[in-house]
């Protein structure tokens, strides 16, 4: 009884807790890894790429410097030869000294390279992978086709672009350029973690926008791990609890060999006071039959001496016989409560005799209902309570027995009545016939088969040798109904 549900409820939650946030724990860990690795191949991409757009920075800044020398006539121009060297530069165009580009677009770009004093963007085309890119100059300016595609150095890249669930674009004015596709089924589906990365290229020249991003799905979890550690919870949980079992299990068969033991003490003083008892009587006739006997062979005498002699003696032994049953009664009639009186809370003791008989009640398919006041405190011997309490509990599930299971009902109440501690214990068995009641304290009464008949005797003895009492009636509803009455400790 004793809070077991509790207990075990308390288990529950308790290893519950440990699991969840263990496995918690675990997945917060895998995306954090993944999260690491992510931003770590972002940055990387970010730093490849940049390096590739300074680098045109830097051809254009030469060709300015270097200006077209005297060119023989149908000579290809050197810088023609660029596009062959570096496979992202699609062509070179020039502006010779008062010659006007072809496309408006590149006039309007040296202007505003003129302007900020390094080369400026002129058409963007992001959708094809294409820009170009124009350095004012004077005599001759520059202008570059680059090829964004052939521009990615794919030998250094820290990702497979075709398997790689990282998808890499680079955005400029509301255009997108898709370098490495990434998982796009798990990048629409929004479920999981999502991690991104922003950040510009570093050539003010060319501000485009490295965009890195990656949806984690649930699947990518470590299940294995989590679904381990589930396992080695549940695993050490069931262990400790069947260890927390047995040892419940092993403190209760302890105290019921204890409690068995002091009934066994007590019930022989209550043998020996029922011997008496049985004894006394026959034993006090003999001593009146050898006593008439006596005087009529006084008065018919054949062999008066002898009779006389023997009968003298039978007397003699009678009454001494009658004398050490008497002496023997006296002594155990007031069994004294052993272990002296102390101040008891009377709804623990009856709990405790609940904890200990749980799996008698459980065999039984009773549940005990406990009502009690707060704090009645008894003066009693625990241990003569204990038993006290487990002799009405038993007698009372041994009558549940003769009903049907669903009719069986068992409740205990603990308060105070007339200044005294109470403990009423009704069942809802067949009941105290009227020939049972008034013999019910009687040593050796029992209507049991295989019944001592000594359990109540004792136990009133008990109750009444603490200055308390123990009565008997059918309760309301017809089974029986016992009153336990302990005077309450002095302090209360
Ligand atoms: P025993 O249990 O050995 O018979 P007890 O002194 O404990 O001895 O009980 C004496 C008798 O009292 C029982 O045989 C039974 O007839 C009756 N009795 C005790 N408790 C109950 C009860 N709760 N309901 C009905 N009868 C009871």
């Amino acid at each position: 009884m004793r809070n077991t549900g509790a207990g075990v409820r308390w288990w529950w939650i308790g290893g519950a807790v440990i699991s969840l946030t263990g496995a918690v724990l675990l997945a917060r860990q895998a995306i954090d890894e993944q999260r690491a690795l992510f931003e770590t191949d972002a940055r990387i991409v970010h730093r490849l790429l940049s390096q590739q757009v300074v680098q045109h920075d830097a051809i254009l800044d030469t060709l300015a410097l270097l200006q077209p020398g005297p060119e023989a006539p149908g000579a290809t121009p050197p810088e023609q030869r660029l596009p062959a060297l570096y496979p992202h530069i699609l062509s070179v165009q020039r502006r010779d000294r008062g010659g006007d580009w072809p496309d408006p677009a590149l006039a309007g770009a040296e202007t505003a390279s003129r302007q900020h004093q390094r080369p400026a963007l002129a058409t963007v085309e992001l959708g094809s992978g294409r820009y170009r890119l124009v350095l004012a100059a004077e005599p001759t300016a520059y202008a570059l086709g680059i090829d964004l595609r052939a521009m990615v150095p794919w030998a250094e890249w820290p990702m497979k672009p075709e398997t790689s669930p990282v998808r890499v674009r680079l955005d400029h004015a509301g255009q997108s350029f898709t370098l490495q596709p990434g998982d796009p089924t798990a990048l629409n589906t929004g479920r999981g973690w999502r991690f991104e990365f922003h950040k510009h290229l570093a050539a003010q020249s060319q501000p485009f926008d490295v965009v890195a991003s990656r949806q984690m799905g649930w699947h990518e979890l470590p299940w294995g791990r989590m679904l381990a550690w589930l396992a080695a919870v549940a695993l050490v949980l069931t262990a400790l609890a069947q260890w927390q079992g047995q040892r419940a299990a092993r403190r209760r068969a302890e105290e019921l060999l204890r409690l068995g033991q002091v009934a066994r003490l007590n019930t022989l003083g209550e043998l020996a006071a029922g011997m008496a008892h049985e004894l006394n009587q026959p034993l006090t006739a003999v001593l009146a039959n050898t006593q008439a006997a006596q005087r009529l062979l006084a008065d018919e005498p054949p062999e008066l001496d002898t009779a006389r002699t023997a009968m003298a003696q039978a007397t003699a032994q009678a009454r001494r016989a009658a004398d050490v049953v008497g002496r023997l009664r006296r002594a155990v009639e007031r069994p004294d409560v052993q272990g002296g009186v102390l101040a008891v809370d009377l709804a623990e003791a009856v709990r405790r005799a609940l904890y200990l008989l749980e799996p008698e009640c459980q065999r039984r398919s009773v549940v005990p209902q406990l009502q009690a006041v707060d704090m009645v405190t008894v003066a009693a011997d625990p241990v003569a309570l204990d038993q006290i309490v487990h002799n009405l509990l038993m007698n009372a599930l041994q009558a549940l027995e003769g009903v049907d299971v669903n009719a069986r009902r068992l409740s205990l109440s603990v308060s105070r009545a007339d200044g005294q501690g109470e403990l009423i214990v009704t069942d809802s068995g067949p009941g105290l016939a009227p020939e049972v009641l008034p013999r019910l304290f009687e040593p050796f009464f029992s209507t049991r088969a295989g019944g001592l008949g000594l359990g109540l005797s004792l136990c009133e003895t008990l109750a009444s040798g603490m200055g308390g009492s123990l009565t008997a009636t059918n309760g309301p509803q017809g089974g029986a109904e016992f009153r336990l009455r302990l005077p309450l400790k002095d302090a209360e």
